[in-house]
């Protein structure tokens, strides 16, 4: 554990002021100074909010204003620059207490105020005895599991505690010390670049069993209602730690299920009201990352439940997590046979080809997509395709293969000679249907001309905030605005996701962009850190993609950003955000400067920094699209 080292960073920045190089990558080399300000001397705390509960290892950051520009403040004691503006951002060290109270004085001349920040801190629990930490019991609630399958059983308690479950038929299973479970916050792991802060100390305070128990198993599914009888219900977790016992019922429902796995159809609006994405989102385990990317109609089986999520097998060695509300029985009994697939045919349209995969039902699928090819794995299917027909004056796609590659899993694998711009796919009665396109044919005088580009200014809702109350939506706006107006007058046709305050929810930004075919999805935001990750080490100016066919744009834009925004350049990153996710078109997701960060926040309230990140952006547009140009010469 590296605290000394870490603290005295931190103390380096907050006290003995900020050196040259370092002042130069809070307020970037572009960005307008910032204003000064004069007003009466007041503690305002933007952020954390008075009573949060934060997760941060030594220190954690802290903003707001305090209203005078002249202003000195103290927290906990150190001292914190004021901008300015009067605003200001701390990274302060605080007690390792579960409970905390931060004491904040601001001083202007004879003038003086104070203020007091109450806090919690998570994951930390200051007991003595044989305590449990209830929140941390995994998997509580109803789980419905094939026999034979384990059940892993997690809890946090007393270090060195003796602990065992006492289950109602009277067996007993004992715990374990847990040495796996001791990972650093996901914030600091995705976003902190001292990778000392990567290892931390064992509390040693998990524990870990595993239930192998073998109920009779019970009639019935992964459904809801549980059967009665042969159901663990009720267990009892007992803490022992140097002569204390605890003793805590566990609210977890184990059946046993007899059914082999049940025929499901995935359906994420069986009301047919509209308003959903018609994808059902899996993951490889219950809280993992998206992974299965499902569309609605989408015939696979369900195995097993575990709290509101259930486990698809969707063939006989590959599993997907969708929320137990997206899956239904499906109406025709299942007769255990895979899907055939026939020939499948490529047809030219005047800007993509479409290929469709003839199936006898609507298979589980997973697309793996880059600039040259595409691979399509159908699960639980086999195939009969006789003919590959090609298309008349069909160029794009150089290849269509297809193998039997398991018992139950066919590849189809499509090569272009061309880069991919993009590609969809949709259930067509029990088809698979898919579109690709090239690349749009670019004047490489002027790359904008024609061009269909969407802009979305990212949030509300949502939206991070800067320390004189500045939010997301506001900033971002007014730089779509410039953005736009930009693109227009170099020939660009733009449509933006939205141009008024209002909220404009995440899945129908993208799918506006599918509606008017756009070219490009420009996402605009600006950024923010999660708790215990040092703002004044780890902000600077980032874009994120999600598909190899954008990374060359995201990379074209980020170049530009850095150049004109002039902050620490953190790089391009793939991100699974539902703005990057469309496949249809090269889409990025530009996170500019900090919110949190003062100097950064105040160029955001000025035309002149929003004209800054505005030119960043469209000079990257502009630059990947005449890189398309060159590499497009001579194409048709
Ligand atoms: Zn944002």
């Amino acid at each position: 554990m590296t605290t000394i080292k870490r603290l005295t960073v931190a103390a380096v920045v907050l006290v003995s002021g900020l050196t040259a190089n370092a002042r130069a990558q809070r307020t970037g080399a572009g960005l307008p100074r910032v204003p000064l300000r004069h007003g009466p001397l007041k503690i305002v705390v933007a952020y954390p909010a008075p009573g949060s509960t934060v997760e941060f290892g030594d220190s954690t950051f802290i903003f707001g204003s305090v209203g005078d520009g002249d202003a000195t403040l103290t927290i906990a004691g150190q001292a914190v620059p004021v901008a300015p503006n009067g605003a200001w951002l701390a990274w302060v060290s605080l007690p390792h207490d579960s409970s905390l109270v931060v004491v904040l004085t601001a001083r202007r001349g004879q003038d003086s105020t104070a203020s007091l920040l109450r806090l919690t801190r998570a994951g930390w629990v200051r007991q003595s005895g044989a305590w449990v930490d209830r929140r941390s019991l995994v998997p509580v609630g109803d789980v419905r599991l094939p026999t034979g399958e384990p059940l892993p059983l997690t809890v946090r308690a007393a270090p060195g505690a003796s602990i065992r479950m006492l289950l109602p038929g009277g067996e007993v299973l004992r715990f374990a010390a847990d040495s796996i479970a001791d990972a650093p916050p996901e914030g600091v792991r995705a976003f902190d670049r001292d990778e000392r802060n990567l290892h931390r100390p064992t509390p040693g305070d998990r524990y870990v069993a595993v239930l192998r128990t073998d109920l009779n198993p019970v009639a019935g599914g992964w459904e809801s209602a549980v059967p009665n009888g042969s159901v663990a219900v009720g267990p009892i977790l007992e803490i022992a730690v140097g002569g204390d016992t605890t003793r805590i019922p566990w609210p977890l429902a184990v059946t046993r299920l007899s059914e082999p796995p049940t025929a499901i159809v995935l359906d994420d609006d069986p009301q047919r009201q509209g308003g959903t994405d018609r994808i059902t989102i899996g993951r490889t385990f219950p809280t993992g990352t998206y992974t299965w990317f499902l569309p609605q109609g989408t015939r696979t089986h369900a195995d097993m439940r575990l709290g509101d999520q259930v486990r698809l097998r969707l063939s006989h060695d590959v599993i997907a997590w969708v929320p137990a509300a997206d899956v239904h029985r499906a109406a025709a009994p299942d007769d255990a046979r895979h899907a055939i697939m026939g020939s499948p045919t490529l047809t030219a349209e005047s800007d993509r080809v479409n290929l469709r995969i003839p199936l006898t039902r609507p298979a589980p699928l997973s697309v793996d997509a880059t600039d040259r090819g595409v691979t399509i794995t159908i699960f639980d299917a086999v195939s009969d395709a006789n003919w590959t027909r090609y298309g008349a004056n069909q160029r794009f796609v150089r290849s269509l293969t297809w193998k039997q590659e398991a018992a139950d899993r066919v590849v189809v694998a499509v090569t272009f000679d061309r880069p991919l711009w993009g590609w969809r796919v949709r259930v067509d009665g029990t088809d698979l249907v898919f579109d690709f396109r090239p690349p749009p044919a670019v004047d490489p005088a002027h790359p904008l001309r024609r061009r269909r580009i969407v802009i979305d200014p990212g949030h509300p809702p949502g939206g991070a905030c800067g320390p004189t109350g500045l939010c997301e939506p506001e900033a971002n706006l007014n730089i779509a605005h410039i953005v736009r107006e930009r693109l227009v007058a170099a020939g660009a046709t733009v449509t933006m996701t939205r141009s008024g305050p209002h909220d404009v929810e995440l899945w129908p930004r993208a799918a506006l962009a599918d509606s008017v075919d756009a070219e490009l999805l420009i996402s605009i935001h600006n950024n923010a850190l999660p708790d215990g990750v040092n703002p004044f080490l780890n902000s600077g100016t980032s874009t994120f993609f999600n598909h190899p066919q954008a990374l060359a744009l995201a990379r074209a834009v980020q170049v530009r950003l850095v150049a004109n925004l002039g902050l620490r350049d953190l790089g391009v990153a793939r991100g699974d955000l539902a703005l990057t996710r469309p496949t249809w078109y090269p889409a990025i997701l530009t996170e500019g400067l900090f919110m949190m960060v003062p100097e950064q926040e105040a160029a955001l309230r000025t035309p002149a920094g929003q004209r800054r990140y505005a030119a960043g952006v469209v000079e990257g547009i502009a630059a990947f699209l005449r890189d398309v140009a060159r590499s497009n010469q001579g194409r048709p």
